[in-house]
């Protein structure tokens, strides 16, 4: 692992280098928000963010995303075949995303990347990307991801850990992919290991809230699920869907093909555990009709099954996103301690 110093300077010249070999995405303003996109030839990531409104899941997996076409047209050489889209990935560099966001993509990969169901459509571009984080210096008061594992310095997920200081970046390359970004941008020049920990130190200081979900672990699954507080909690759930597109570790979708004629495309787009269609089944029978149901299930999926099917730690990276921008202040730190003090 190196640590590399970067002049200001020196770092925008370094993009300009990556782009031979790379497809660039940082953050980007977007109105009233930051939000990560594929960057314009012109364009430079805008690092001044607390975080970016959604997460950076979609760099991996798009909101919307076709994943295959055909035809019907009996004229044509393909006529009942398949055209494949979206497997063939040139090298990316995801610029500016925050450690819990990179975090989330070890997750994710979970369920996306295993031996019984790999999913090319999200381990390409996935295996395709290098992550350079930056440092949180600047928490929010939603933030808790010191109490999920992680941390404003946090380094799981990511290949290279930037941190702004003055005129320059302390940088720290972690894996061989990092290291190969960072000679391909020309940033060579020696750092200073106790620099970057100072730092951390400080962002670390500045997390004030600690959530608490050590006992749920060893609760039963039946005592949770028939918990007496997720009627409450439920209550003011507008089922908008709102925290899970924001949230980094969700990853429900659905597939639709979309047929003109006789060409089709088969696309696959986010969905949510909290929309009452999600689970409607073809017979009409939807085993979670209930908003208080649709609710529990998210929290169950993220706090229990998740942690009890992959002898790991909680689906939750503690970005804060979902309390943010939830309409009706529904708390997933209040969750925990309901669900741990049960
Ligand atoms: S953001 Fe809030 S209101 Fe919307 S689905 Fe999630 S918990 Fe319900
Ligand atoms: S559940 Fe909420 S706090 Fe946890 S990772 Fe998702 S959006 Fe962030």
């Amino acid at each position: 692992m190196n640590m590399i110093k970067i002049q200001k300077q020196d770092w925008e010249k370094g993009l300009e280098k990556l782009k031979s070999g790379y497809e660039l995405f940082g953050p980007v303003v977007d109105k009233d928000a930051w939000e990560f996109r594929k960057l314009e030839p012109d364009q430079l990531p805008v690092l001044g963010m607390a975080n970016t409104r959604l997460s950076a899941k979609s760099t991996v997996f798009p909101q919307s995303q076709v994943m295959f076409r055909y035809s019907l047209e009996p004229s044509k050489e393909d006529s009942g075949g398949m055209q494949a889209e979206g497997l063939d990935v040139k090298p990316r560099a995801v610029l500016g995303i925050r450690p819990c966001d990179a975090a989330s993509f070890q997750l994710v990969k979970k369920n996306f990347d295993n031996r019984e169901y790999p999913d090319p459509y999200w381990v390409k571009p996935f295996e395709q990307t290098t992550f350079i984080g930056f440092a949180c210096d600047q928490p929010l008061q939603t933030c808790f991801c010191t109490s999920v594992g992680g941390g404003p310095y946090g380094e799981a997920g990511l290949d290279l850990l930037f941190s702004e200081n003055g005129d320059h970046f302390i940088a720290k390359a972690l894996t061989e992919k990092g290291d190969i970004l960072a000679k391909a941008a020309g940033w060579q020049t020696e750092g200073d290991a106790a620099e970057l920990e100072a730092k951390r130190v400080a962002a670390e200081k500045k997390i004030s809230t600690t959530v608490a979900t050590d006992r749920i672990k060893t609760s039963s699954v039946l005592d949770l699920f028939n918990a007496p507080f997720w009627e409450e909690i439920a209550f003011a759930c507008l089922n908008c869907g709102t925290c899970t597109f924001s949230c980094p570790t969700c990853w429900c979708f659905d597939i639709q093909d979309e047929v003109k004629g006789t060409e089709g495309k088969r696309m696959r787009n986010w969905d949510s555990c909290m929309f009452p269609l999600f689970t409607l089944e073809g017979s009409g029978h939807n085993p979670r009709p209930k908003k208080e149901q649709r609710v529990r299930q998210r929290f169950m999926h993220k706090l229990k099954y998740y942690p009890d099917k992959y002898g790991s730690d909680v689906q939750c990276v503690g970005c804060g996103r979902c309390i943010q921008l939830c309409p009706v202040n529904i708390d997933i730190r209040q969750v925990c301690e309901s669900m741990n003090n049960l």
